[in-house]
């Protein structure tokens, strides 16, 4: 099967994964007694606890949280990857807010301040438009930019580009609108909706936490606002992912509670497709106390996240935040998903991420398939699923390594 398709809810997943995971997690010998509890939960479909994520970020052997964490995206996946062909416009980057933990926003003043006007938009998609078929925008919170101005760039896009899915707009940002435009955010998102929305990307949720969110964002939207704006996407059919951003000063429970937050709305509305764990990324100027992720928590995080999150199909190793290398890694973590091929990017790279900008679709396959995995290229909503073969690499060297 070259290409194929799938609904919303399933995404690409096997419709029996639980019964194949249940197979593949006997015989209970095989796993260590501290986690024989969890290992059998995790085999009959019950949903993880605080205690239980808590315990798995606890556990010594990471490689065993792994190895259960890999289980599980198998069992829903087999060996597939997925990526797609997008590019990353960040339309603007001032913003009235200043999170402390953002190395992207501007004053409107600032002398590197930028506002991409709507033509300047359709001019720089322009360039990228037939490799792509998605535009991934997200941006400040503009002081006039209220909802009329993203309902004429969205329509301009869907004009110009028809096959060019719109993921677009954080929380905050659909929040920022309403406030501008002096409607409710439910308003917002059907008409950007009717304009040409797609689907959201999922950005700003931080830790749904808001004493954590007082110190690193304060100003921002509240956890209750976060899930409350995406339930409201849900319901009007336009499906999301979600964040994490961890590594700040949040506790260990903290984040599985975010986990199981985004866990229960899911069970409600089945509207997250892929959660998106991504750690702080430091400079020396912003959140001193940050309490900075290592490579193996970030493989960890997203083990645990594959494990906490039982409905949400999709885990991604978002390789623009943690770079191409811990990504391989973490398609035998429990991530299924490497995002893709972008091309152009601002926030993480203001951050300090080193990710190259500059893969095209060869390139990440061969990050997918050094990781033991099968390309396969989808589309924005996890309903259309190609097999990607990628040009035969001649080896330089003859090194017979397993692949
Ligand atoms: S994270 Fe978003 S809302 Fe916060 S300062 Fe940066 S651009 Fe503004």
């Amino acid at each position: 099967m070259e290409n194929w398709s799938s609904n919303r809810k399933l995404a690409g997943s096997h419709a029996d994964w639980q019964v194949r995971l249940a197979e593949t997690l006997n015989p209970l010998s095989d796993w260590s007694n501290a986690l024989h509890d969890i290992v059998m939960k995790v085999m009959d479909g019950t949903q993880l606890s605080l205690e239980d994520g808590v315990k798995l970020y606890e556990h010594p052997d990471l490689h065993e949280v792994g190895r259960l964490a890999h289980h599980v995206r198998t069992a829903r996946f087999g060996t597939h990857a997925y990526f797609n062909s997008n590019v990353h416009i960040n339309q603007t980057n001032v913003c009235v807010l200043a999170c402390r933990f953002c190395a992207f926003r501007r004053g409107p003043k600032a002398t590197d301040a930028y506002s991409m006007g709507i033509q300047e938009y359709i001019s720089d998609l322009e360039r990228y438009a037939p490799h792509i078929d998605e535009v991934h925008s997200v941006g400040g919170l503009h002081p006039d930019w209220d909802v009329s101005h993203y309902e004429s760039l969205f329509k301009r896009v869907r004009e110009e580009f028809p096959h060019v899915a719109i993921k677009a707009l954080t929380a905050v940002e659909i929040k920022h609108l309403g406030q501008l435009s002096s409607i409710p955010t439910k308003e917002v998102l059907s008409r950007l909706q009717t304009a040409g929305l797609t689907s959201l990307p999922g950005g700003g949720a931080e830790i749904l936490d808001d004493e954590v969110r007082a110190i690193i964002c304060n100003g921002k939207e509240s956890s209750e606002e976060y899930l409350r704006i995406h339930k409201e996407a849900h319901e009007l059919g336009i499906p999301s992912n979600c964040t994490m951003l961890f590594g700040t000063i949040e506790s260990l429970e903290q984040r599985v509670q975010h986990m199981i937050s985004i866990r229960d709305l899911q069970s409600q509305t089945s509207g997250f497709q892929c959660f998106v764990p991504y750690p702080f990324l430091p400079d020396s100027s912003r959140l001193p106390q940050a309490q900075l992720a290592t490579g193996s928590e970030v493989l960890r995080t997203i083990a645990v996240s594959r494990l906490v999150i039982s409905n949400v199909p999709h885990i991604k190793a978002y390789r623009m935040n943690i770079g191409d290398h811990v990504a391989e890694l973490a398609l035998q973590f429990g991530a299924d998903d490497i995002d893709g091929t972008v091309q152009k990017e601002s926030i993480m790279h203001l951050a300090g991420s080193t990710a190259p900008l500059d893969h095209d679709r060869a390139r990440l396959a061969r990050i997918i398939t050094d990781a033991g995995c099968q390309p396969v290229q989808r589309n924005t909503t996890y309903e259309s699923f190609s097999i990607y073969v990628p040009p035969k690499i001649v080896p330089k060297r003859n090194l017979k390594m397993a692949q």
